[in-house]
């Protein structure tokens, strides 16, 4: 609670005569994109197909919105999740004009601090209906990023006090108030106060809490969210005053050190020293020692709050994603939110420019698409040092991608920092299921997945694989069909397929689908020749059972049956 969002907004618009203030307000985030809704605006970061579905992922995502539409339309497209629990980022909805701007939801956010922003970005002024911002000029509810606010309840009831005619006294540091025309008194009844000692809540305190106390901890420790909330409790301090923890490098892939961050809500730190005393006197030297009120857990007070980026180091993170063929709308969210966390981004050329546009602060890896083990490598490289690292592949990372040269790449090394990184893999929609998915379903029954390319493998295994899935009777997708390297491979796997399949059997050609100027074809395997195949193209052979007919579009539907010998009774 309390700290705003650290998020780049997403400037949302609907039509071309929204640009231009758009760009307006980009000057004021410069990592914000904008979002133009695909066919109507040229000239976006990022284009979108259907509003309200991108509206509330992005809220969902807890990604600040500015839409540049009416009021109305933003609050009903959002209105189903806005019980959720979860996400409130600030949502502004702007003027296309940039002449109105009206915060609409996230006040703890800070959606009216943005909309001042904005209003002065653009010349005009704000329509703030927050009462005590309007009459304080701040909200109090909202301390700035590095503070906690004790409680929200309690809070609100503490700002209507004040909004009744009472004065307050503040207590402690709170420069960021200094600015605020409160109605200040020595001798209040109300206090705002700022502090990391526990405190009973108490109706007439606002309890704000400087994050500024360091806990130090050995993973080995039982139960560790709960020992370490004793132990600031034995030392009379708030657990709201917690920036975070600090444990050491040799812990750095423990689980129970990860969900105990997780559970008291702070990010988890690291450092090279052993005992946790040297922990902390290594990440603030120039402290008195720190409290150990019990083994394996020391306790340090900064004077103010912490920087936690500027404590020791933080895990590492290295994702594996997968984009889907190519269209946005085919990428899972959780591809979205890794390119969004990324720090470095590493893959081939034409997949990097594809999962883009990149903030400026955003370091893009380009490398040739043969040097895979390289690429993995550097991808550790990168992630030991803390970074959060993405390495791109075009449709799903584990199809013939760069997922298992990653995990190769790993068993080979017995670099303690590699394998402490935090590795996750994501899933894409692979070519094979994507092109399927637009012929109808050539795949619907059990099918063979396989690579033509005799790059990593010798040809005689191809062979015989191929002779063998099409004595299986299995549907087949062939990944790497043809390229100039290897011009025979695909006519000699033709060769094979027609000793078993008849030349009726259905062919599915799928090329560049999802991307721009895609071609989908269904022929027969008579008519199939290499030279209606590149490298950029899918191939699905069906089995015995794979029928095609009439599309009302004029084209074909292709599927193989869920059953196979003779059709189920209904
Ligand atoms: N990891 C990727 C496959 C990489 S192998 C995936 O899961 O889709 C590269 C081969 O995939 C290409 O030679 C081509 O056969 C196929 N391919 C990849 N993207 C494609 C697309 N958009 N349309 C058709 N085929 C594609």
């Amino acid at each position: 609670m309390g700290t705003s969002n650290i998020q780049a907004p997403a400037i949302v618009i609907l039509g071309k005569g929204a640009l231009a203030t758009a760009k307006r307000i980009q000057q004021l985030y410069p990592d914000a994109l904008i979002h133009g809704l695909a066919e109507r605006v040229e000239g976006a970061d990022r284009s979108y197909a259907e509003f309200g579905a991108t509206l509330r992922q992005l809220y969902q995502q807890d990604t600040p919105i500015i839409a540049l539409c009416a009021a109305g339309i933003v609050i009903r497209t959002l209105a189903p999740v806005l019980l959720e629990k979860g996400a409130e980022p600030p949502v502004l909805a702007v003027a296309e004009d940039g002449s109105a701007i009206v915060p609409l939801l996230g006040g703890l956010g800070g959606v009216n601090v943005m909309a001042r922003e904005i209003a002065g970005a653009l010349n005009t002024t704000a329509a703030i209906t927050t009462s005590g911002e309007l009459r304080f000029g701040t909200c109090l509810l909202n301390p700035p990023a590095g503070y906690a606010l004790g409680d929200l309840e309690l809070g609100k009831r503490f700002v209507s006090d004040l909004l009744s005619g009472e004065s307050v006294r503040i207590e402690g540091a709170a420069p960021w108030l200094a600015q605020a025309q409160l109605p200040e008194d020595d001798h209040a009844h109300l206090a705002i106060r700022v502090g990391y000692a526990e405190r009973e809540p108490s109706a007439n305190e606002l309890l704000i809490y400087p994050r500024n106390v360091l806990v130090a901890v050995d993973a080995s420790v039982a139960d560790i969210a709960n020992s370490v909330r004793d132990a600031l409790h034995d030392s009379r301090i708030a657990t709201q005053a917690l920036a975070c923890l600090l444990a050491s490098e040799s812990d750095m892939a423990k689980p129970a050190l990860h969900a105990a961050a997780q559970a008291l809500g702070v990010p988890v730190r690291f450092t090279s020293a052993a005992s946790v005393s040297e922990m902390v006197q290594q990440v603030l030297p120039q402290l008195l020692p720190p409290i150990n009120p019990v083994d394996g857990i020391a306790i340090a007070v900064a004077p103010q709050p912490l920087d936690t980026e500027q404590v020791g180091r933080g895990r590492g993170r290295l994702a594996v994603i997968g984009l889907g063929p190519g269209a946005a709308e085919f990428m899972i969210p959780a591809v979205k939110a890794e390119l969004a966390r990324a720090n470095d981004v590493l893959g081939y050329e034409t997949y990097v420019r594809m999962a883009g546009p990149f903030r400026a602060d955003q370091v893009l890896h380009c490398t040739d698409n043969r040097e895979e083990m390289q690429r993995a490598r550097h991808a550790f490289e990168l992630a030991a040092q803390g970074r959060s690292v993405v390495v791109v592949s075009s449709g799903d990372p584990g199809v013939f991608a760069m997922a298992a040269a990653v995990l190769e790449a790993l068993q080979e090394s017995d670099n303690p920092e590699w394998h402490a990184v935090d590795l996750e893999i994501l899933p894409g929609v692979s070519a094979s299921l994507a092109t399927a998915a637009q012929a109808g379903a050539p795949l619907g029954h059990d099918f063979c997945v396989m690579s033509l390319s005799d790059n990593l493998k010798p040809w005689g295994i191809i062979e015989k694989r191929l002779d063998l899935a099409c004595q299986a009777d299995l549907a087949l997708a062939f990944y790497n069909p043809i390229s100039r390297s290897r011009p025979w491979q695909l006519g000699r796997a033709l060769e094979i397929v027609r000793q078993h399949r008849s030349p009726q059997t259905p062919v599915t050609l799928g090329r560049d689908i999802g991307r721009p100027g895609q071609t989908l074809r269904v022929v027969t395997l008579g008519e199939l020749a290499p030279e209606m195949v590149d490298m950029r193209t899918m191939v699905l052979i069906g089995s015995s059972t794979t029928c095609v007919f009439a599309r009302a579009n004029g084209s074909q539907w292709v599927y193989t049956p869920r059953w196979y010998g003779d059709k189920p009774e209904k």
